[in-house]
């Protein structure tokens, strides 16, 4: 983790950029994902503690509209309680909610991955080539059926 704290009136502001190890597995193909993780931060801490700000909840304080104002700016910026009046930056919240807004629900081993095939498993980042005659699934039944009526009539010409 790099990135410097600025002070301002109101709290301190973090800049930075997180690397987290990010493991997994692509949502395609399931190959595994182990890979390093960069997520740029920009994040408020306000000089305000806790309790202060469940007091405002009640009737909407100025500070807080304040604080809203900056956090619109942008999306990315989140705003964390500085702890101990100020004495600590909850720095550890601050990774992990920033992880777990970047970080993909569906991450995979690369953006254009073909994923598997739907009907055997095949990789098809592997066999790009890789197809079926049937592509419907629901007419791999009749294909089965009809493989079979094939297949018996091989059976009484070899008779
Ligand atoms: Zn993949
Ligand atoms: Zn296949």
């Amino acid at each position: 983790m790099s990135g410097q704290f600025d002070s301002i009136v109101d709290g301190l502001i973090f800049t930075g950029r997180l690397v987290a190890p990010f493991v997994s597995e692509c949502t395609r193909c399931l190959k595994p994902i182990d890979e390093d993780w960069p997520v740029d931060v920009t994040v408020f801490f306000p000089y305000e503690s806790g309790q202060d700000k469940a007091n405002g909840k009640g009737g909407k304080s100025k500070k807080d509209d304040e604080i809203d104002i900056i956090a619109g700016e942008d999306e990315s910026e989140d705003t964390y309680p500085l702890l101990e009046n100020g004495a600590f930056a909850d720095i550890e919240a601050m990774i992990r909610d920033t992880l777990v807004e970047s970080l993909p629900l569906q991450p995979l081993c690369r953006p254009d991955c073909r994923g598997l095939c739907s009907q055997c498993g095949a990789d098809l980042n592997e066999d790009p080539d890789h197809h079926h005659d049937v592509t419907d699934i629901r007419f791999a039944g009749l294909a089965g059926l009809k493989a079979q009526l094939e297949a018996e009539q091989n059976g009484e010409q070899a008779k």
